[in-house]
């Protein structure tokens, strides 16, 4: 991860905890295969930009051979393309798909400045964080002593 990155990730972490906001990923799979196709991937929390890093990382991870480069995003980072992608959509490989596959979409594309394909079922968005709030409030117990208790 680049410097720069670095201190825009950690500074959209700090906006969060400040608002006591999280990322809220809800809706569902509507299987159109977007997120199949042109995708960036990230890997130790950096996308990818030169096809030797993609080459090293595959080496160390061969599930991401089936992913082949055909272009770049006017940002710079690498697009691939996935060879387990069926014309109707669907994966051929499903029970073997890798990790970044199985987790998408999570809340780590917001922390790294991504989206969500045009048209995908998921919506991401920040939303108090109550666990914390509920937290904030149970360690503090002069503000749960104070409440009003009904006779
Ligand atoms: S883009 Fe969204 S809706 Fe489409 S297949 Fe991917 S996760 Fe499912
Ligand atoms: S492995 Fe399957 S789920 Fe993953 S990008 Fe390729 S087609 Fe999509």
């Amino acid at each position: 991860m680049s410097f720069l990155d670095y201190i825009r990730l950690q500074y959209r972490k700090w906006q969060l905890k400040k608002k006591r906001q999280t990322v809220v990923i809800r809706g569902s799979c509507q299987m159109c295969g977007q997120c199949c196709r042109g995708i960036c991937i990230s890997v130790g929390g950096k996308w990818l930009k030169r096809e030797r890093a993609f080459v090293k990382a595959a080496t160390e991870d061969t599930s991401l051979l089936r992913f082949k480069i055909f272009g770049k995003t006017e940002e710079g980072y690498l697009k691939f393309s996935c060879t387990s992608l069926n014309e109707n959509g669907t994966c051929s490989d499903y029970e073997n798909r890798p990790q970044l596959c199985r987790s998408f979409p999570a809340p780590s594309i917001f922390m790294q400045f991504g989206e969500l394909p045009k048209g995908c079922g998921f919506r991401m968005s920040t939303e108090i964080d109550f666990e914390q709030v509920l937290k904030e409030a149970m360690d503090n117990k002069e503000e749960i002593s104070a409440g009003h208790i009904p006779d």
